[in-house]
Protein backbone atom coordinates (compact mmCIF):
# COMPACT_ATOMS: atom_id res chain seq x y z
CA UNK A 1 0.00 0.00 0.00
CA UNK A 2 1.14 3.65 -0.67
CA UNK A 3 1.73 5.91 2.12
CA UNK A 4 1.18 8.69 -0.33
CA UNK A 5 -2.39 10.76 0.06
CA UNK A 6 -5.09 9.54 -1.81
CA UNK A 7 -7.62 11.52 -4.56
CA UNK A 8 -10.92 9.88 -4.27
CA UNK A 9 -14.29 10.55 -5.48
CA UNK A 10 -17.56 12.67 -4.38
CA UNK A 11 -20.83 10.35 -4.81
CA UNK A 12 -23.69 11.72 -3.13
CA UNK A 13 -21.97 14.24 -0.99
CA UNK A 14 -19.21 11.68 0.66
CA UNK A 15 -15.84 11.80 -0.20
CA UNK A 16 -14.40 7.91 -1.02
CA UNK A 17 -10.97 7.23 -0.40
CA UNK A 18 -10.98 3.52 -0.80
CA UNK A 19 -10.62 1.83 -4.21
CA UNK A 20 -9.21 -0.89 -5.80
CA UNK A 21 -7.11 0.91 -8.86
CA UNK A 22 -5.08 3.79 -8.08
CA UNK A 23 -2.15 5.63 -10.20
CA UNK A 24 0.38 8.10 -8.89
CA UNK A 25 -0.12 11.82 -9.33
CA UNK A 26 3.34 13.29 -10.17
CA UNK A 27 4.71 17.24 -9.44
CA UNK A 28 5.76 17.96 -12.60
CA UNK A 29 8.47 20.73 -10.97
CA UNK A 30 10.24 17.70 -9.16
CA UNK A 31 9.30 14.60 -10.72
CA UNK A 32 8.22 12.90 -7.87
CA UNK A 33 5.02 11.22 -6.91
CA UNK A 34 2.94 13.13 -4.13
CA UNK A 35 -0.20 11.77 -4.55
CA UNK A 36 -2.13 8.52 -5.72
CA UNK A 37 -5.92 8.93 -7.27
CA UNK A 38 -8.39 6.46 -7.29
CA UNK A 39 -9.53 5.14 -10.59
CA UNK A 40 -13.42 4.58 -10.36
CA UNK A 41 -14.54 1.03 -11.90
CA UNK A 42 -18.18 0.61 -13.47
CA UNK A 43 -19.84 0.30 -10.17
CA UNK A 44 -18.51 3.36 -8.76
CA UNK A 45 -19.65 5.27 -11.82
CA UNK A 46 -22.85 3.48 -11.26
CA UNK A 47 -23.38 4.21 -7.84
CA UNK A 48 -22.32 8.05 -8.88
CA UNK A 49 -25.03 7.61 -11.45
CA UNK A 50 -27.76 6.19 -9.02
CA UNK A 51 -26.80 8.58 -6.51
CA UNK A 52 -27.21 11.77 -9.78
CA UNK A 53 -30.77 10.20 -10.85
CA UNK A 54 -31.95 10.29 -6.83
CA UNK A 55 -31.19 14.07 -6.96
CA UNK A 56 -32.34 14.62 -9.86
CA UNK A 57 -36.20 15.20 -9.16
CA UNK A 58 -36.14 17.56 -6.12
CA UNK A 59 -33.00 20.03 -7.55
CA UNK A 60 -35.15 19.86 -10.92
CA UNK A 61 -38.27 21.55 -9.18
CA UNK A 62 -36.01 23.87 -6.68
CA UNK A 63 -36.88 27.15 -7.79
CA UNK A 64 -33.88 28.75 -9.89
CA UNK A 65 -33.52 31.75 -7.87
CA UNK A 66 -32.31 29.45 -5.15
CA UNK A 67 -30.05 27.14 -7.47
CA UNK A 68 -28.31 30.54 -8.50
CA UNK A 69 -28.32 31.28 -5.30
CA UNK A 70 -25.49 28.50 -4.52
CA UNK A 71 -23.76 29.78 -7.51
CA UNK A 72 -23.58 32.94 -5.96
CA UNK A 73 -22.02 31.09 -2.78
CA UNK A 74 -19.31 29.45 -4.38
CA UNK A 75 -17.91 32.29 -6.10
CA UNK A 76 -17.39 34.07 -2.59
CA UNK A 77 -16.27 30.64 -1.56
CA UNK A 78 -13.74 29.97 -4.82
CA UNK A 79 -12.24 33.73 -4.04
CA UNK A 80 -11.78 32.78 -0.54
CA UNK A 81 -9.80 30.00 -1.47
CA UNK A 82 -7.72 31.04 -4.75
CA UNK A 83 -4.13 30.37 -2.54
CA UNK A 84 -5.14 26.98 -2.06
CA UNK A 85 -6.59 26.19 -5.03
CA UNK A 86 -4.00 27.84 -6.87
CA UNK A 87 -1.37 25.98 -5.14
CA UNK A 88 -3.15 22.19 -6.18
CA UNK A 89 -2.98 23.17 -9.83
CA UNK A 90 0.23 24.58 -10.42
CA UNK A 91 1.70 21.90 -7.68
CA UNK A 92 0.26 18.83 -10.34
CA UNK A 93 0.14 20.91 -13.64
CA UNK A 94 3.07 22.34 -13.68
CA UNK A 95 2.14 25.79 -14.73
CA UNK A 96 3.23 29.35 -12.82
CA UNK A 97 0.79 30.16 -10.18
CA UNK A 98 0.10 33.78 -12.07
CA UNK A 99 -1.23 31.74 -14.22
CA UNK A 100 -3.06 29.21 -12.11
CA UNK A 101 -4.87 32.42 -10.75
CA UNK A 102 -6.23 33.35 -14.16
CA UNK A 103 -7.78 29.89 -15.02
CA UNK A 104 -8.99 30.24 -11.66
CA UNK A 105 -10.70 33.51 -12.44
CA UNK A 106 -11.96 32.94 -16.15
CA UNK A 107 -13.67 29.17 -13.80
CA UNK A 108 -14.78 31.98 -11.58
CA UNK A 109 -16.51 34.07 -14.37
CA UNK A 110 -18.70 30.74 -15.33
CA UNK A 111 -20.13 30.60 -12.25
CA UNK A 112 -20.95 33.75 -11.87
CA UNK A 113 -22.51 33.32 -15.24
CA UNK A 114 -24.28 30.51 -14.10
CA UNK A 115 -25.93 32.47 -11.91
CA UNK A 116 -28.04 34.32 -14.25
CA UNK A 117 -29.96 31.13 -14.64
CA UNK A 118 -33.13 32.52 -13.44
CA UNK A 119 -32.86 35.22 -16.06
CA UNK A 120 -31.87 32.72 -18.90
CA UNK A 121 -34.10 30.14 -18.32
CA UNK A 122 -37.05 32.80 -18.92
CA UNK A 123 -38.44 31.44 -22.17
CA UNK A 124 -40.47 32.72 -24.87
CA UNK A 125 -44.20 34.06 -24.80
CA UNK A 126 -46.64 34.37 -27.57
CA UNK A 127 -50.05 35.92 -26.71
CA UNK A 128 -52.84 34.91 -29.02
CA UNK A 129 -51.09 33.22 -31.69
CA UNK A 130 -54.70 31.97 -32.33
CA UNK A 131 -58.30 32.94 -31.08
CA UNK A 132 -57.39 33.28 -27.06
CA UNK A 133 -54.60 30.63 -27.95
CA UNK A 134 -51.43 31.20 -25.83
CA UNK A 135 -48.14 29.53 -26.60
CA UNK A 136 -44.82 29.73 -25.17
CA UNK A 137 -41.61 27.44 -25.09
CA UNK A 138 -39.67 26.74 -22.01
CA UNK A 139 -36.44 24.92 -21.23
CA UNK A 140 -36.44 22.25 -19.23
CA UNK A 141 -33.05 20.23 -17.54
CA UNK A 142 -32.43 16.90 -19.09
CA UNK A 143 -31.61 15.12 -16.11
CA UNK A 144 -28.25 13.41 -15.42
CA UNK A 145 -25.64 15.10 -17.09
CA UNK A 146 -22.04 13.88 -17.29
CA UNK A 147 -18.45 15.97 -18.31
CA UNK A 148 -14.91 14.39 -18.97
CA UNK A 149 -12.19 17.32 -18.63
CA UNK A 150 -8.50 17.67 -19.75
CA UNK A 151 -5.48 18.30 -17.67
CA UNK A 152 -4.93 21.73 -18.81
CA UNK A 153 -7.23 23.56 -16.82
CA UNK A 154 -8.08 21.43 -14.33
CA UNK A 155 -9.90 23.80 -12.59
CA UNK A 156 -11.61 26.25 -15.49
CA UNK A 157 -12.90 23.74 -17.94
CA UNK A 158 -14.78 21.37 -15.22
CA UNK A 159 -16.20 25.24 -14.50
CA UNK A 160 -17.68 25.51 -17.58
CA UNK A 161 -19.40 22.57 -17.63
CA UNK A 162 -20.92 21.44 -14.52
CA UNK A 163 -21.84 25.32 -13.01
CA UNK A 164 -24.39 26.11 -15.76
CA UNK A 165 -25.86 22.49 -16.19
CA UNK A 166 -26.49 22.20 -12.28
CA UNK A 167 -27.85 25.73 -12.70
CA UNK A 168 -30.58 25.01 -15.10
CA UNK A 169 -31.68 21.94 -13.12
CA UNK A 170 -29.30 19.06 -14.06
CA UNK A 171 -27.38 16.54 -11.92
CA UNK A 172 -23.79 16.26 -12.41
CA UNK A 173 -21.10 13.62 -12.97
CA UNK A 174 -17.65 15.08 -13.21
CA UNK A 175 -14.65 12.60 -14.24
CA UNK A 176 -11.85 15.04 -14.26
CA UNK A 177 -8.14 14.66 -15.42
CA UNK A 178 -6.25 11.35 -13.56
CA UNK A 179 -2.93 13.81 -14.07
CA UNK A 180 -4.06 16.81 -11.77
CA UNK A 181 -7.49 15.95 -9.72
CA UNK A 182 -6.85 17.93 -6.50
CA UNK A 183 -8.19 21.12 -7.41
CA UNK A 184 -11.05 19.64 -9.47
CA UNK A 185 -12.64 17.70 -6.48
CA UNK A 186 -11.74 20.50 -3.77
CA UNK A 187 -13.93 23.02 -6.04
CA UNK A 188 -16.65 19.81 -5.68
CA UNK A 189 -16.53 20.20 -2.03
CA UNK A 190 -16.52 23.91 -2.08
CA UNK A 191 -19.25 23.64 -4.16
CA UNK A 192 -21.49 21.38 -1.39
CA UNK A 193 -20.09 24.22 1.46
CA UNK A 194 -22.18 26.13 -0.82
CA UNK A 195 -25.11 24.48 -0.72
CA UNK A 196 -25.40 22.00 -3.38
CA UNK A 197 -27.75 19.57 -2.43
CA UNK A 198 -25.80 16.04 -1.91
CA UNK A 199 -26.15 13.99 -5.29
CA UNK A 200 -26.51 17.00 -7.24
CA UNK A 201 -22.54 17.37 -8.53
CA UNK A 202 -20.36 13.79 -8.17
CA UNK A 203 -16.98 13.71 -8.79
CA UNK A 204 -15.49 10.16 -10.24
CA UNK A 205 -11.73 10.12 -11.17
CA UNK A 206 -10.63 7.52 -13.81
CA UNK A 207 -9.87 6.54 -16.78
CA UNK A 208 -11.77 4.85 -20.15
CA UNK A 209 -13.65 2.30 -17.80
CA UNK A 210 -14.74 5.11 -16.27
CA UNK A 211 -15.51 7.04 -19.40
CA UNK A 212 -17.18 4.56 -21.20
CA UNK A 213 -19.96 3.86 -18.45
CA UNK A 214 -21.07 7.35 -18.58
CA UNK A 215 -21.00 7.37 -22.36
CA UNK A 216 -23.18 3.83 -22.73
CA UNK A 217 -25.30 4.34 -19.58
CA UNK A 218 -28.65 5.04 -20.58
CA UNK A 219 -29.36 7.82 -17.14
CA UNK A 220 -26.85 9.96 -18.78
CA UNK A 221 -29.12 12.28 -21.09
CA UNK A 222 -25.99 14.47 -22.13
CA UNK A 223 -22.24 14.62 -21.91
CA UNK A 224 -19.94 17.74 -22.16
CA UNK A 225 -15.84 16.95 -23.37
CA UNK A 226 -13.02 18.47 -23.81
CA UNK A 227 -9.52 17.21 -24.57
CA UNK A 228 -7.33 15.76 -27.75
CA UNK A 229 -9.12 15.33 -31.08
CA UNK A 230 -9.23 11.21 -31.07
CA UNK A 231 -10.69 11.22 -27.76
CA UNK A 232 -12.98 13.66 -28.73
CA UNK A 233 -14.29 11.76 -31.96
CA UNK A 234 -14.81 8.47 -29.91
CA UNK A 235 -16.74 10.64 -27.43
CA UNK A 236 -18.41 11.67 -29.91
CA UNK A 237 -19.27 8.99 -31.29
CA UNK A 238 -19.86 6.34 -28.88
CA UNK A 239 -21.90 9.03 -27.06
CA UNK A 240 -24.38 9.82 -30.03
CA UNK A 241 -24.48 6.02 -30.66
CA UNK A 242 -26.19 5.39 -26.96
CA UNK A 243 -28.67 8.12 -28.10
CA UNK A 244 -27.32 11.17 -25.71
CA UNK A 245 -26.51 14.73 -26.34
CA UNK A 246 -23.18 15.05 -26.72
CA UNK A 247 -20.50 18.31 -27.14
CA UNK A 248 -16.73 17.28 -27.44
CA UNK A 249 -13.89 19.93 -27.85
CA UNK A 250 -10.80 18.91 -29.13
CA UNK A 251 -7.47 19.21 -30.18
CA UNK A 252 -6.02 22.77 -31.90
CA UNK A 253 -3.36 24.00 -33.75
CA UNK A 254 -3.75 27.73 -33.89
CA UNK A 255 -2.03 29.93 -36.37
CA UNK A 256 -1.05 33.73 -35.97
CA UNK A 257 -0.98 35.95 -39.11
CA UNK A 258 1.54 38.68 -38.94
CA UNK A 259 1.12 41.70 -41.64
CA UNK A 260 3.93 43.70 -43.16
CA UNK A 261 2.15 46.35 -41.38
CA UNK A 262 1.71 45.08 -38.50
CA UNK A 263 3.47 46.46 -35.27
CA UNK A 264 5.81 43.76 -34.59
CA UNK A 265 6.69 44.58 -31.16
CA UNK A 266 3.15 44.48 -30.20
CA UNK A 267 2.48 41.54 -31.86
CA UNK A 268 6.22 39.76 -30.18
CA UNK A 269 5.36 40.71 -27.20
CA UNK A 270 1.52 39.52 -27.51
CA UNK A 271 3.36 35.96 -29.25
CA UNK A 272 5.44 35.41 -26.56
CA UNK A 273 2.89 34.55 -24.12
CA UNK A 274 0.43 33.20 -26.31
CA UNK A 275 3.40 30.35 -27.32
CA UNK A 276 5.39 29.77 -23.94
CA UNK A 277 2.45 30.68 -21.72
CA UNK A 278 1.36 27.70 -19.62
CA UNK A 279 4.40 25.76 -21.42
CA UNK A 280 2.22 26.22 -24.66
CA UNK A 281 -0.49 23.57 -22.99
CA UNK A 282 -3.52 25.51 -24.19
CA UNK A 283 -6.20 24.71 -26.55
CA UNK A 284 -5.67 28.24 -27.64
CA UNK A 285 -2.11 28.72 -27.77
CA UNK A 286 -0.26 30.11 -30.77
CA UNK A 287 2.37 27.46 -31.69
CA UNK A 288 2.34 28.85 -35.18
CA UNK A 289 3.13 32.37 -36.80
CA UNK A 290 2.57 33.24 -40.50
CA UNK A 291 4.68 35.59 -41.60
CA UNK A 292 3.57 37.32 -44.40
CA UNK A 293 6.65 38.44 -45.97
CA UNK A 294 10.08 37.42 -45.53
CA UNK A 295 10.92 41.12 -43.86
CA UNK A 296 8.21 40.48 -41.61
CA UNK A 297 9.45 36.94 -40.60
CA UNK A 298 12.46 38.42 -39.97
CA UNK A 299 12.01 41.26 -37.79
CA UNK A 300 9.66 38.81 -35.88
CA UNK A 301 12.20 36.03 -35.47
CA UNK A 302 14.56 38.59 -34.24
CA UNK A 303 12.28 40.01 -32.25
CA UNK A 304 10.99 36.34 -30.60
CA UNK A 305 14.68 35.46 -29.93
CA UNK A 306 15.40 38.58 -27.99
CA UNK A 307 12.77 38.23 -25.64
CA UNK A 308 13.18 34.38 -25.09
CA UNK A 309 16.86 35.20 -24.01
CA UNK A 310 15.09 36.87 -21.03
CA UNK A 311 13.01 33.82 -19.72
CA UNK A 312 12.92 32.41 -16.61
CA UNK A 313 11.76 28.73 -16.60
CA UNK A 314 11.88 27.30 -13.38
CA UNK A 315 9.22 25.88 -10.65
CA UNK A 316 5.48 27.41 -11.23
CA UNK A 317 5.57 28.14 -7.22
CA UNK A 318 9.47 30.18 -8.02
CA UNK A 319 8.39 33.97 -7.98
CA UNK A 320 8.48 35.43 -11.07
CA UNK A 321 9.12 32.52 -13.34
CA UNK A 322 7.50 32.95 -16.98
CA UNK A 323 7.19 29.00 -17.50
CA UNK A 324 7.06 26.16 -15.30
CA UNK A 325 7.67 22.65 -16.40
CA UNK A 326 5.67 19.99 -18.86
CA UNK A 327 2.65 18.49 -17.26
CA UNK A 328 4.52 14.75 -16.90
CA UNK A 329 7.52 12.42 -18.60
CA UNK A 330 6.10 11.13 -21.05
CA UNK A 331 4.68 14.34 -22.37
CA UNK A 332 7.81 16.10 -21.97
CA UNK A 333 9.17 13.00 -23.98
CA UNK A 334 6.82 13.58 -26.63
CA UNK A 335 7.07 17.36 -26.91
CA UNK A 336 11.39 16.98 -27.28
CA UNK A 337 10.71 14.13 -29.79
CA UNK A 338 8.83 16.54 -32.31
CA UNK A 339 11.31 19.23 -31.59
CA UNK A 340 14.03 16.47 -32.95
CA UNK A 341 11.20 15.76 -35.75
CA UNK A 342 11.10 18.87 -36.86
CA UNK A 343 15.32 19.28 -37.34
CA UNK A 344 14.70 16.04 -39.12
CA UNK A 345 12.08 17.64 -41.06
CA UNK A 346 14.47 20.24 -42.19
CA UNK A 347 12.86 23.30 -40.31
CA UNK A 348 15.40 25.91 -39.02
CA UNK A 349 16.34 24.96 -35.07
CA UNK A 350 16.75 29.23 -33.83
CA UNK A 351 16.34 28.82 -30.27
CA UNK A 352 16.64 25.09 -29.12
CA UNK A 353 15.28 24.54 -25.44
CA UNK A 354 16.01 20.60 -24.74
CA UNK A 355 18.88 20.09 -22.70
CA UNK A 356 17.43 22.60 -20.09
CA UNK A 357 18.16 22.11 -16.46
CA UNK A 358 16.40 23.67 -13.57
CA UNK A 359 19.26 23.90 -10.68
CA UNK A 360 17.58 21.87 -7.50
CA UNK A 361 15.21 20.74 -9.89
CA UNK A 362 17.04 18.31 -12.03
CA UNK A 363 14.34 15.60 -12.51
CA UNK A 364 11.70 18.18 -13.37
CA UNK A 365 10.03 17.74 -16.90
CA UNK A 366 11.26 21.26 -18.24
CA UNK A 367 12.07 21.94 -21.67
CA UNK A 368 13.24 25.59 -22.53
CA UNK A 369 11.52 27.70 -24.93
CA UNK A 370 12.02 26.30 -28.77
CA UNK A 371 11.10 28.63 -31.55
CA UNK A 372 11.68 27.11 -35.41
CA UNK A 373 12.05 29.45 -39.10
CA UNK A 374 10.70 28.04 -42.19
CA UNK A 375 8.27 25.31 -40.98
CA UNK A 376 6.58 24.14 -43.79
CA UNK A 377 2.53 23.04 -44.54
CA UNK A 378 4.28 19.36 -44.92
CA UNK A 379 5.92 18.62 -42.07
CA UNK A 380 4.40 17.13 -39.07
CA UNK A 381 5.45 19.48 -36.86
CA UNK A 382 2.88 21.85 -38.57
CA UNK A 383 0.37 19.39 -39.02
CA UNK A 384 0.32 18.09 -35.78
CA UNK A 385 -0.93 19.59 -32.04
CA UNK A 386 2.60 19.53 -29.91
CA UNK A 387 1.43 21.13 -26.78
CA UNK A 388 4.73 22.70 -25.51
CA UNK A 389 6.83 25.07 -25.74
CA UNK A 390 7.11 24.84 -29.86
CA UNK A 391 6.79 28.02 -31.69
CA UNK A 392 7.48 27.76 -36.00
CA UNK A 393 7.19 30.29 -38.40
CA UNK A 394 6.14 29.95 -42.18
CA UNK A 395 6.70 32.01 -44.25
CA UNK A 396 4.31 33.40 -47.06
CA UNK A 397 4.16 36.30 -49.55
CA UNK A 398 0.27 36.85 -49.19
CA UNK A 399 -2.51 37.09 -46.64
CA UNK A 400 -4.46 34.86 -49.31
CA UNK A 401 -2.06 32.57 -49.28
CA UNK A 402 -1.67 32.51 -44.97
CA UNK A 403 -5.65 32.69 -45.03
CA UNK A 404 -5.90 29.19 -47.58
CA UNK A 405 -3.36 27.59 -45.63
CA UNK A 406 -5.31 27.91 -42.21
CA UNK A 407 -8.47 26.64 -43.66
CA UNK A 408 -6.62 23.36 -45.35
CA UNK A 409 -5.52 22.30 -41.58
CA UNK A 410 -7.66 20.14 -39.74
CA UNK A 411 -8.35 22.14 -36.98
CA UNK A 412 -9.91 25.30 -36.45
CA UNK A 413 -10.45 26.25 -32.76
CA UNK A 414 -8.50 30.03 -32.87
CA UNK A 415 -6.64 32.04 -34.98
CA UNK A 416 -5.28 35.68 -34.88
CA UNK A 417 -4.21 38.85 -37.22
CA UNK A 418 -1.92 40.96 -36.18
CA UNK A 419 -1.83 44.35 -38.65
CA UNK A 420 -3.11 48.18 -39.23
CA UNK A 421 -5.36 47.36 -41.80
CA UNK A 422 -8.93 47.29 -40.66
CA UNK A 423 -10.21 45.73 -44.23
CA UNK A 424 -7.93 42.95 -44.17
CA UNK A 425 -9.00 42.00 -40.32
CA UNK A 426 -12.54 42.44 -41.87
CA UNK A 427 -11.64 39.82 -44.51
CA UNK A 428 -9.56 37.74 -42.39
CA UNK A 429 -12.32 37.81 -39.72
CA UNK A 430 -15.43 37.15 -42.34
CA UNK A 431 -13.78 34.36 -43.96
CA UNK A 432 -11.72 32.33 -41.95
CA UNK A 433 -13.16 28.74 -41.02
CA UNK A 434 -12.01 29.15 -37.35
CA UNK A 435 -14.61 29.63 -34.45
CA UNK A 436 -12.66 32.08 -32.41
CA UNK A 437 -10.87 34.91 -34.54
CA UNK A 438 -8.76 37.87 -32.86
CA UNK A 439 -7.28 41.15 -34.12
CA UNK A 440 -4.18 42.35 -32.34
CA UNK A 441 -5.70 39.70 -29.68
CA UNK A 442 -3.65 36.55 -29.47
CA UNK A 443 -5.72 34.48 -27.42
CA UNK A 444 -8.90 34.91 -28.31
CA UNK A 445 -10.70 33.26 -25.88
CA UNK A 446 -14.71 34.15 -25.33
CA UNK A 447 -16.32 35.61 -22.15
CA UNK A 448 -18.25 33.69 -19.84
CA UNK A 449 -20.90 35.34 -21.39
CA UNK A 450 -20.17 34.13 -24.94
CA UNK A 451 -19.42 30.70 -25.83
CA UNK A 452 -16.19 28.77 -26.54
CA UNK A 453 -15.45 26.50 -29.75
CA UNK A 454 -13.75 25.75 -32.83
CA UNK A 455 -14.50 24.45 -36.20
CA UNK A 456 -13.65 21.78 -38.06
CA UNK A 457 -11.61 18.68 -35.96
CA UNK A 458 -12.04 21.08 -33.22
CA UNK A 459 -15.43 20.23 -32.18
CA UNK A 460 -17.63 17.58 -32.77
CA UNK A 461 -21.29 18.57 -32.36
CA UNK A 462 -23.80 21.66 -32.92
CA UNK A 463 -23.18 24.11 -29.65
CA UNK A 464 -20.34 25.64 -28.05
CA UNK A 465 -19.14 25.51 -24.68
CA UNK A 466 -19.99 27.65 -21.84
CA UNK A 467 -22.07 30.99 -21.95
CA UNK A 468 -25.72 31.00 -24.07
CA UNK A 469 -25.10 27.73 -26.30
CA UNK A 470 -24.28 26.23 -22.59
CA UNK A 471 -27.74 26.99 -21.46
CA UNK A 472 -29.11 25.71 -24.65
CA UNK A 473 -26.81 22.55 -24.30
CA UNK A 474 -28.34 21.83 -21.17
CA UNK A 475 -31.97 22.12 -21.25
CA UNK A 476 -34.31 20.56 -23.43
CA UNK A 477 -37.29 22.93 -25.44
CA UNK A 478 -40.41 22.04 -24.92
CA UNK A 479 -43.35 24.68 -26.84
CA UNK A 480 -46.94 24.79 -24.70
CA UNK A 481 -49.86 25.91 -26.75
CA UNK A 482 -53.13 26.34 -24.65
CA UNK A 483 -56.68 27.50 -24.50
CA UNK A 484 -59.54 27.66 -22.23
CA UNK A 485 -62.59 27.16 -23.75
CA UNK A 486 -65.21 29.12 -22.89
CA UNK A 487 -68.00 27.38 -20.85
CA UNK A 488 -70.57 26.50 -23.45
CA UNK A 489 -68.64 27.12 -26.67
CA UNK A 490 -68.15 24.22 -28.63
CA UNK A 491 -66.67 24.67 -32.13
CA UNK A 492 -67.35 20.55 -32.80
CA UNK A 493 -64.77 18.58 -34.96
CA UNK A 494 -62.18 20.18 -36.97
CA UNK A 495 -60.26 18.33 -39.77
CA UNK A 496 -58.28 20.72 -41.34
CA UNK A 497 -54.19 21.54 -40.64
CA UNK A 498 -55.19 24.07 -37.64
CA UNK A 499 -53.32 27.55 -38.74
CA UNK A 500 -53.71 31.16 -38.54
CA UNK A 501 -55.13 32.02 -41.63
P1 LIG B 1 -7.02 13.67 -23.37
O1 LIG B 1 -7.88 13.56 -24.58
O2 LIG B 1 -5.87 12.76 -23.23
O3 LIG B 1 -7.90 13.46 -22.05
C1 LIG B 1 -9.08 14.16 -21.83
C2 LIG B 1 -10.01 13.32 -20.96
O4 LIG B 1 -10.34 12.12 -21.64
C3 LIG B 1 -9.38 12.91 -19.62
O5 LIG B 1 -10.35 13.04 -18.61
C4 LIG B 1 -8.98 11.47 -19.86
O6 LIG B 1 -9.03 10.70 -18.69
C5 LIG B 1 -10.03 10.99 -20.85
N1 LIG B 1 -9.50 9.94 -21.73
C6 LIG B 1 -8.23 9.80 -22.18
N2 LIG B 1 -8.12 8.73 -22.97
C7 LIG B 1 -9.35 8.16 -23.04
C8 LIG B 1 -9.88 7.03 -23.72
N3 LIG B 1 -9.12 6.26 -24.49
N4 LIG B 1 -11.18 6.74 -23.57
C9 LIG B 1 -11.97 7.52 -22.80
N5 LIG B 1 -11.52 8.61 -22.13
C10 LIG B 1 -10.24 8.93 -22.26
O7 LIG B 1 -6.57 15.21 -23.30
P2 LIG B 1 -5.51 15.86 -22.31
O8 LIG B 1 -4.14 15.44 -22.71
O9 LIG B 1 -5.94 15.72 -20.90
O10 LIG B 1 -5.70 17.41 -22.68
C11 LIG B 1 -5.03 18.03 -23.73
C12 LIG B 1 -5.88 18.08 -24.98
O11 LIG B 1 -7.09 18.75 -24.71
C13 LIG B 1 -5.23 18.87 -26.11
O12 LIG B 1 -5.47 18.18 -27.31
C14 LIG B 1 -5.97 20.19 -26.08
O13 LIG B 1 -5.99 20.89 -27.30
C15 LIG B 1 -7.33 19.76 -25.70
N6 LIG B 1 -8.10 20.85 -25.13
C16 LIG B 1 -9.07 21.38 -25.91
C17 LIG B 1 -9.80 22.44 -25.43
C18 LIG B 1 -10.90 23.03 -26.26
O14 LIG B 1 -11.68 23.78 -25.73
N7 LIG B 1 -11.00 22.72 -27.55
C19 LIG B 1 -9.55 22.96 -24.15
C20 LIG B 1 -8.55 22.38 -23.38
C21 LIG B 1 -7.82 21.31 -23.88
Amino acid sequence: MSSLPTVGHLIGGKLITQGERAQDVFNPATGRAEKRVLLAPKATVEDAIANAQAAFPAWRNTPPLKRARVMGNLKVLLEKHAEELCAMITAEHGKVLSDALGELQRGIENVEYASYAPELLKGEHSKNVGPAIDSWSEFQALGVTAGITPFNFPAMVPLWMWPMAVACGNTFILKPSERDPSSTLRIAELALEAGLPPGVLNVVNGDKEAVDTLLTDPRVKAVSFVGSTPIAEYIYATGCAHGKRVQALGGAKNHAVVMPDADVANAVSALMGAAYGSCGERCMAIPLVVAVGDATADAVIAGLKAEISKMKVGPGTAPGMDMGPLVTRPHFEKVKGYVDQGVKEGATLVVDGRGLTVAGHEDGYYLGPCLFDNVKPGMVIYQEEIFGPVLGVVRVKTLQEAMDMIDAHEYGNGTCIFTRDGEAARYFTDNILVGMVGVNVPLPVPVAYHSFGGWKRSLFGDLHAYGPDAVRFYTKRKTITQRWPSAGVREGAVFSFPSSR
